[in-house]
Formats: C-alpha cells, sequence, structure tokens
C-alpha cells in the first residue's frame, strides 16, 4: 500500500515538472551574446521552384531556426542569422557586387527583406548582412565609370580613384594587379580579374560603402558581417585597422548595439590588431586542424581548456567588450560532417566544445544535422556550400559547377533527425537551449580546471559572482572520477549519460555536464 502510494506521488511530481519544463518560455536576451547561423542564401531554401534559394524560404524555414520557444524539441533555438551576400551579382555566390542597394531578384524583393527582418525580431533573432565591400563586381556601375575614365584619361573624373590603380612601373609586391583593358596599367584584383578591389585612400569610395550600410540599418538590419576585412589595405594591417575604426565608428554612432563581425582569415596575433574595433571569427578555431576538431578526436582536452582561457582573458586585455566567435567550418571550408564521425560522437563533442563556450558562436547551415561537402578532387568550393537536406520536398538545388555526390550524405535529413531524440540536430538544439538557460554560459570568464585526466577536463565559469563548472569527457570512453567539489549536476549533454552520485563523478562517451 505505502508502496503504490510512493508510486503514485512520485508520477504526480514527474507531471509537475514535466509541465513546469513544457511551459511556453521566450528567449529574453537583449546582448550580443548569441548563437548565430549562416546561412547560405542560394542553397537554403527555395520558396518559388526555381532551385534556387531565396529570402521568403527563410521566412518559410522560421519555425525549424526558432519558433520563440526556448525548450522548444523541434526548433533549434539560433538567436540571429547572417545572411551571406544578397545583393545584384552575376555570381551564384553573390560575393562580387553589381549595385549594393537591389537585392539580387533570385532572391527576392527589398518587401522580402523587410518581412525577413520583421519575422526574426518577433522572435528575437537578430538579422546580419554579410557586406563585401573590398571588392565589387567588373559589372558594378562604378567600375564601369572607372574603365572609361582610364581610357579617356580624364582625371576629373569622380570615378578615376576609384579603385586601385597603378600604373607599369608602381606595382606594390604581395598584391595581384589585373591589366586594365589590354594595357600596361592595372587594377588590384587579389580575389580574381572579376573582383576589383575599391580605393580606400579615396574618402568619395569611403562615404560609398558607409552610405551602404547606413541604408540597410535603417531599414531595421542589426548588424554586418565584413568580408574579406584585412584585404582593404592588403600586407598593411595598420592602414586596415584604422579604416575599421573610422567605419565602425561611424555605425555605432547610429546604433550602440550593432553587432559586428569581421572575417579576418589569419593568425590570432593579426586579429588581435582588429578586435579592438569589432568582434571577429576565431579562426584557429576552425577546420581539419582546428581547436574543436583535434579535441573532438581526443587531442589532451586540457589543451583545449588552456587555449579557450588563454584567448578570452587576451581578448578582455584588448577591450571589455570584445568576445570570441567560435565556428568549425563556414562557406569557403569543407564541411566538417567529412573529418567529425557523427555516428561515433565526435561531431556531439565538437558541438559541445564550441556552444558550451564563451562569446557568440556560430553555426554553418547544415552543420546540425551533419551535412558533408568538401572541395574534392574538381576542388569547387561549390561542394560547400550544397542544398540544405530538408528531405521534405523543398526545391532548392545545389549551387551550379558542384559535383558532390548525394550518395554519400549519410547522416540523415532535417526531416529524419527531427523525427530522433538522439540525433544531432536535438543535440545542437539542446545545447542552445542550455545557454539560454545559463547566461553564465556565454558571458563568464573562463577558468581552467585540471582533473588530472587526459580527457576529462572543462573550466570553472565565474559570472555575477556565481561559479558553475563545465566538464567535457572528448574521448570514446566513460571516465569516472572522484571528486567532492561539486553540490550538483545540473545538466548533461552529448552521445551519452552522466552522473554525479557519492562524490564520484561518471561521464560518458563524448558527453558534457554542467556542474554547480
Ligand atoms: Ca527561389
Amino acid at each position: 500500500m505505502i508502496k503504490k502510494l510512493l508510486i503514485i506521488l512520485f508520477v504526480l511530481l514527474m507531471s509537475v515538472s514535466c509541465s513546469l519544463s513544457n511551459k511556453k518560455q521566450a528567449d529574453t536576451t537583449d546582448d550580443n551574446y548569441r548563437v548565430f547561423y549562416e546561412i547560405f542564401v542560394g542553397s537554403f531554401s527555395d520558396s518559388n521552384n526555381d532551385g534556387v534559394g531565396d529570402l521568403r524560404g527563410i521566412i518559410d524555414r522560421l519555425d525549424y531556426l526558432n519558433d520563440g520557444n526556448i525548450n522548444s524539441k523541434d526548433s533549434l533555438g539560433i538567436q540571429g542569422i547572417w545572411l551571406t551576400p544578397i545583393f545584384l551579382s552575376p555570381s551564384y555566390h553573390k560575393y562580387d557586387v553589381i549595385d549594393y542597394y537591389r537585392i539580387d531578384p533570385s532572391f527576392g524583393t527589398q518587401d522580402d527583406l523587410d518581412e525577413l527582418i520583421a519575422e526574426c525580431h518577433k522572435r528575437n533573432v537578430l538579422v546580419i548582412l554579410d557586406l563585401a565591400l573590398n571588392h565589387t563586381s567588373v559589372q558594378n556601375e562604378w567600375f564601369r565609370q572607372f574603365q572609361i575614365a582610364h581610357q579617356n584619361n580624364d582625371y576629373n573624373n569622380k570615378y578615376y580613384d576609384y579603385y586601385v590603380y597603378s600604373p607599369e612601373n608602381d606595382r606594390p609586391s604581395g598584391m595581384t594587379f589585373c591589366s586594365l583593358d589590354n594595357t600596361y596599367e592595372a587594377y588590384e584584383c587579389n580575389f580574381s580579374g572579376e573582383m576589383p578591389e575599391l580605393n580606400f585612400d579615396n574618402q568619395d569610395v569611403r562615404n560609398e560603402v558607409l552610405n551602404i550600410a547606413k541604408y540597410y540599418l535603417n531599414k531595421g538590419i542589426d548588424g554586418f558581417r565584413f568580408d574579406a576585412a584585412r584585404y582593404i589595405y592588403l600586407n598593411n594591417t595598420d592602414s586596415s585597422v584604422n579604416f575599421w575604426k573610422w567605419y565602425t565608428e561611424e555605425l555605432k554612432k547610429i546604433k550602440e548595439d550593432i553587432y559586428l563581425v569581421g572575417e579576418v582569415w589569419s593568425s590570432d596575433s593579426e586579429i588581435s590588431y582588429y578586435q579592438a574595433e569589432m568582434n571577429c571569427f576565431n579562426f584557429a578555431m576552425s577546420q581539419t586542424d582546428g581547436m574543436i576538431a583535434r579535441s573532438a578526436k581526443s587531442e589532451d582536452i586540457n589543451r583545449f581548456t588552456s587555449y579557450i582561457e588563454t584567448y578570452q582573458s587576451a581578448l578582455k586585455r584588448i577591450s571589455e567588450k570584445a568576445m570570441p566567435i567560435s565556428f568549425i567550418s563556414n562557406h569557403d571550408m569543407d564541411r566538417s560532417a567529412g573529418y567529425l564521425n557523427v555516428s561515433t560522437g565526435q561531431a556531439y563533442i565538437a558541438a559541445s566544445l564550441y556552444l558550451l563556450s564563451p562569446g557568440s558562436p556560430f553555426i554553418y547551415y547544415g552543420e546540425e544535422i551533419g551535412m558533408k561537402g568538401s572541395r574534392g578532387g574538381a576542388n569547387t568550393d561549390a561542394n560547400r556550400r550544397l542544398a540544405m537536406l530538408w528531405g521534405d520536398g523543398d526545391t532548392v538545388n545545389d549551387p551550379e559547377g558542384s559535383t558532390y555526390e548525394y550518395k554519400n550524405q549519410i547522416n540523415g535529413t532535417v526531416k529524419e533527425q527531427l523525427q530522433d531524440k538522439n540525433s544531432l540536430f536535438r543535440h545542437y538544439a539542446k545545447l542552445i537551449s542550455i545557454r539560454k538557460n545559463y547566461p553564465a554560459i556565454a558571458r563568464g570568464t573562463y577558468t581552467r580546471i585540471d582533473l588530472g585526466q587526459n580527457n576529462l577536463g572543462g573550466f570553472a565559469v565565474t559570472y555575477n559572482d556565481e561559479t558553475l563548472y563545465i566538464v567535457h569527457n572528448n574521448s570514446a570512453e566513460e571516465i569516472t572520477v572522484s571528486t567532492d567539489a561539486y553540490s550538483k549536476l545540473l545538466e548533461y549533454c552529448g552521445f551519452a549519460e552522466a552522473s554525479y552520485k557519492n562524490n564520484e563523478l561518471k561521464v560518458g562517451p563524448y558527453t558534457s555536464v554542467i556542474l554547480k
């Protein structure tokens, strides 16, 4: 009888706790410590059956990205989206812009952008645009005028100095130049002849690129990702940094809490020069030889935790507002599921390592489902930007030039992973919900803790005078340690389970715990 009563009591308690956790809870984040999601627009979701992803396709997929409920299990829960360039451009990737004030018609209209911004803001999701300002398309009217001015030796033409011009005997080394109209004269073209580089010594050019950002801020855009930031003055860090100092200060006058992130694809030391002006992607974390992947492949966890502690404290010395921007891959990199195995758990611990870390991490679309894609023998970036694997009849196609074979996509579609409570997608969604429930994870100060193990280690994270602990097991084996350092296990997530009882912390393979 007593046993029966206890069971009834237990069931009642469980139903109370379940109903509490099912209560719809909105994200109240009001700062920039957010999880972002990079959308390669042409490959994400197609709303009008022409095979090209578009802005309306993103609007249609917002419930997948963030349905407004922190604890939703069917929504990823990201708090910001980075749209790769959406302006009129001749290429599929659109990093060479013809007109910064026109949305590429294959992606939609200004009205679509307005609606996307409004729908995102309803869900507390920020929208940042990718500004490729260093170079334009050769089809940009500015470049056409530049060519005409040089053909006519028209020094008074406003556009004569719009691009970096060089006569025959005056070529700075370490930069690439392309011939202008088959003459000895040339223009700077580090990426390709199709992408002439603007001349930022010209104040008119500076005003042009400032006006572009102002225009989109007035439309409600929350910030920008700056493409090729170190190319503004290639091989002249001081001049490039000075440009960004001027540019970002002007933007902060308009919107103090603007979200800015720069692509300075270089060493930590070069990145640090830019970090006082804007946050920058932490490239050392990314790719197959980066900190996340090496740790996910069971390198001594203390190397990872030492790096995070050192990097965060280095940023704090530069600026109190500086934060790490971690990521595994982006549209210029082979996809991580090619070197981080999903079925063995490596991809799970990789996700935990960067989503349970400070700052504002970025997820490349499809990373959350273990999508694959690499340059391969065809050596094409298109393979890194394949159509999102919805599995529900979305008509979005792979970009032109891609050669990756569909049969290699072994980790399942969105539709399949939504039906599997242990899928990689579910793990990403859980990590993001944990990040929202414990503000310290994004905002706290990380100090490495040494558990005397090569594959079990983590951090004490201090925020607002409280401390919580994050511990990762980055191996394929369960690890148990005796410790009385903690009072309670708050959460665990990953590939297996974890417990903390009788001063014994037991963490399953590729699993992480949060303790207090
Ligand atoms: Ca379309």
